[in-house]
């Protein structure tokens, strides 16, 4: 069955005692055994929940994995993806990643006895270039934040895969309706539920999807004994989002397109990163790798702080606001918000300078928001 189709009913058959054909809410934390070690697959909701049930093996399903864990927060699922490593492991990074990553790498694992290293996400050999004898997980987050750069995951995992090295992939702005990695040889992929797959800005989750069973059992070891679970309500919103996920994705994109090209021609504007843009560097690899460009604009404005904030000021569609994926249009301001945590001068290493700003482009008519970030950039 096509996408779209999937994402409606795999893992939620009408129950079978009711017909519902919505999967209910099993608001409860433990389950009846008729004797001991007698049940009917569930024993405690933290091992297991028949909501949360659904809504991984419909993940699994629309990534092309076999298996899916849900957990309750998207760095709670980047935990897990770390738990798999020990003391003295090495791991590669591209070094254009989400904020909250790199402060677990760096404020988390490090003291555990882990080390990273940060490769050029503009380099495709920079990755090759960071292994070491000891580097066990290579971390790919693609389209890259907050510079929305590509990276190949392909070519990435052809060189991990020769030396037994996992690749992780931080999914989460591309959702599975434009990007799949484990098709592309990855072993594990990484959401935040939390962005486009729930899709409207009113849950905080996270999930793993994988192929190796092994992987997969342990995986679901760490998500069962360290308890990052999401509650069966949480997973229920995230099931309610996914079975519009693929007309929501088409819409960020036909927006998104649309306002990264007006925004290109704007006198205002230094810069804009989208891959969608034919002129940019990134257009052909995303053009191979993604089925679509996704609704993330990375925008630098001509001038500085002060430019940065009254443009804020002047905006109304677009809320200033952590996060994105959701419907409705968000700004912000990774210098200081989303890569906050990142000393300064990493972050002006990496291009996350005091005049850039991102964009989450949402669903609404795109004249509309044409019309606000006009006004925005005109109070300039
Ligand atoms: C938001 C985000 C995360 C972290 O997810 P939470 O749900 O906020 O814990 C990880 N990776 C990316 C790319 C994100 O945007």
């Amino acid at each position: 069955m096509e996408f779209e189709t999937r994402a409606i009913h795999d893992g939620q058959s009408p129950d079978t005692q009711t017909g519902a054909v919505i999967v209910p809410v099993y608001q409860t934390s433990t389950y009846r055994q008729s004797a001991v070690g007698k049940h009917k697959g569930y024993e405690y909701s933290r091992t297991g929940n028949p909501t949360r049930h659904a809504l991984e093996v419909v993940l699994a399903s629309l990534e092309e994995g076999k298996y899916g864990l849900a957990f309750a927060s998207g760095v709670a699922a980047t935990t897990a993806v770390f738990s798999l490593l020990k003391s003295g492991d090495h791991v590669v990074a591209g070094d254009d990643i989400y904020g909250g990553t790199y402060r677990i790498f760096e404020k988390v694992f490090k003291k555990w006895g882990l080390s990273v290293s940060y490769a050029d996400v503009d380099d495709p050999d920079s990755f090759e270039k960071a292994i070491r004898e000891n580097t066990k997980l290579i971390w790919l987050e693609t389209p890259t934040n907050p510079l929305l750069k590509i990276i190949d995951i392909q070519h990435v995992s052809s060189i991990a895969r020769k030396r037994g090295i996992l690749v992780a992939v931080d999914n989460t702005f591309a959702s599975p309706y434009f990007q799949r990695p484990l098709l592309l040889g990855a072993d594990i992929v990484v959401h935040s539920t939390t962005k486009y797959i729930a899709g409207h800005s009113d849950i905080i989750g996270g999930a793993v999807v994988v192929n190796d069973a092994a992987l997969y059992e342990e995986l679901k070891y760490y998500q069962n004994a360290t308890g990052a679970v999401p509650g069966p309500w949480d997973c229920w919103l995230v099931l309610r989002g996914l079975k519009t996920l693929a007309i929501r994705m088409k819409a960020h994109e036909q927006n998104a397109v649309y306002l990264a090209e007006y925004l290109s021609g704007h006198p205002k504007v230094a810069r804009v990163d989208y891959p969608g843009l034919t002129s940019s560097a990134n257009y052909k690899i995303a053009k191979r790798q993604m089925t679509g460009f996704g609704g993330m604009i990375g925008v630098e404005i001509k001038g500085g702080r002060e430019q940065v904030d009254k443009l804020f000021a002047n905006l109304h569609l677009f809320a200033l606001a952590e996060s994105l994926g959701g419907v409705e249009s968000l700004i912000s301001y990774p210098y200081e918000m989303t890569h906050g945590s990142m000393p300064v001068e990493e972050r002006l290493k990496r291009g996350i300078t005091d005049n850039f700003v991102r964009i989450s482009v949402g669903i609404e008519n795109k004249l509309d928001l044409k019309k606000d970030i006009s006004a925005g950039l005109s109070a300039i």
